[in-house]
């Protein structure tokens, strides 16, 4: 963790990798590419094989078909210790009976310098004054630091996290995923973060990539993620979105809502992706208010307009009240359509 240490190449590719346990394909032809010290986090619901992905990177679990290489070493047949590859799993699972100090020098046992490597991890995950203390002595954040620590300490060339802040509460869940955004920058390590929380991936990724059913369905950076989504279950994956029935001219889309702009012309019948903070609403119309839920930053409303319910978001105090007739408006740029049921 000598920040200073020359650097390889430390760029991570997981090539077309798949994996089956009985009838279950819990990998379908998995291929992601990480840069050297950039973090890509996987997200995607339950079960869609984010953890399964990260074993086998690890060497936990043997690919059928595929291969995992950092920089020009193809590790599919290297064992998990002599990977390179530090792993901090969901919850952080310290050892209880042992300190600080001996947990985050437990991969170190036959290292010369395991004592300055300890202090070095400490020191960097905030921890100084630590090493004596037992874990059931720590708070959350403390315990995930630690883990972290642990997992550093060997100076790994891929950091895997897989769900780090899932115990943690809501509070502390903003700040020390922060925390941790901030630390894997400064160590330009590679890293692969898994999350079902599409605000954790957003916050901890520089890119993302989405997952299903074993399948990579998209990666890019947040921002493009959420402003041109491949398909509808990505966009209403990634935040919130409205998925709304409409026919296509070329550029325009006749809905509910009045013409719309998408960003690829298409002709027919197509759903496009309406978000709701690009939802304006107006006094009088042909929608109603169902629910109106203030959050102090912003108001979001329900409305139901004919067979669809639709959400908005405004930033400012409530303006509407639950029955009004209001209309709606979309006032954001050109998004993404699909031709329906993709
Ligand atoms: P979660 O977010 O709930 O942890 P995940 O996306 O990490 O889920 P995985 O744990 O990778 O998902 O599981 C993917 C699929 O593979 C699931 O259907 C799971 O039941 C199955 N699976 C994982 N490990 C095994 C195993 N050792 N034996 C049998 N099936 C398994």
């Amino acid at each position: 963790m000598n920040t200073s240490r020359a650097v390889g190449n430390r760029r991570l590719q997981v090539d077309s990798v798949s994996k089956t346990f009985g009838s279950v394909a819990a990998l379908v032809d998995v291929t992601i590419d990480v840069e050297s010290g950039q973090t890509l986090a996987l997200l995607g619901p339950s079960g869609c094989g984010k953890t399964t992905l990260l074993r086998v990177i690890a060497g936990l679990e043997e690919a059928d078909r595929g291969r995992v290489l950092v920089g020009d070493r193809d590790l599919s047949h290297v064992r998990p210790e002599l990977r390179r590859v530090g792993m901090v799993f969901q919850g952080g699972a310290l050892f209880p009976h042992m300190t600080v100090g001996a947990n985050v020098g437990y991969g170190l046992s036959q290292r010369p310098d395991r004592d300055e490597r300890v202090a070095e991890a400490l020191r960097l995950m905030d921890l100084v004054g630590f090493e004596s203390r037992y874990p059931d002595t720590l708070s959350g954040g403390q315990a995930q630091r630690v883990a972290l620590a642990r997992a550093l300490a060997p100076e790994p060339d891929v950091l895997l996290l897989d769900e780090p802040f899932s115990s943690l509460d809501a509070e502390l869940r903003i700040r020390v995923r922060s925390e941790v955004a901030e630390i894997l920058d400064s160590l330009n390590i590679t890293t692969v973060f898994v999350t079902h929380d599409q605000e954790d991936a957003f916050v901890v990724g520089d890119s993302v990539a989405v997952m299903r059913r074993g399948r990579i369905l998209q990666t890019g950076t947040p921002s493009a993620l959420y402003q041109r989504p491949e398909s509808a279950w990505v966009a209403s994956f990634v935040g919130e979105a409205n998925i709304v029935a409409g026919l296509a001219e070329g550029k325009l889309v006749k809905t509910l809502v009045g013409p719309v702009e998408i960003d690829r012309p298409a002709d027919g019948p197509v759903e496009v992706v309406l978000r709701p903070e690009h939802l304006v609403l107006e006094g009088g119309g042909d929608g109603r208010v169902t629910a109106v839920e203030f959050y102090g930053h912003d108001t979001a409303y329900t409305v139901v307009m004919g067979d669809d319910r639709l959400s908005a978001r405004r930033i400012s105090a409530p303006v509407f009240s639950v029955g009004d007739s209001v209309g709606l408006r979309y006032a954001g740029p050109p998004t993404a359509a699909f031709n329906e049921g993709v």
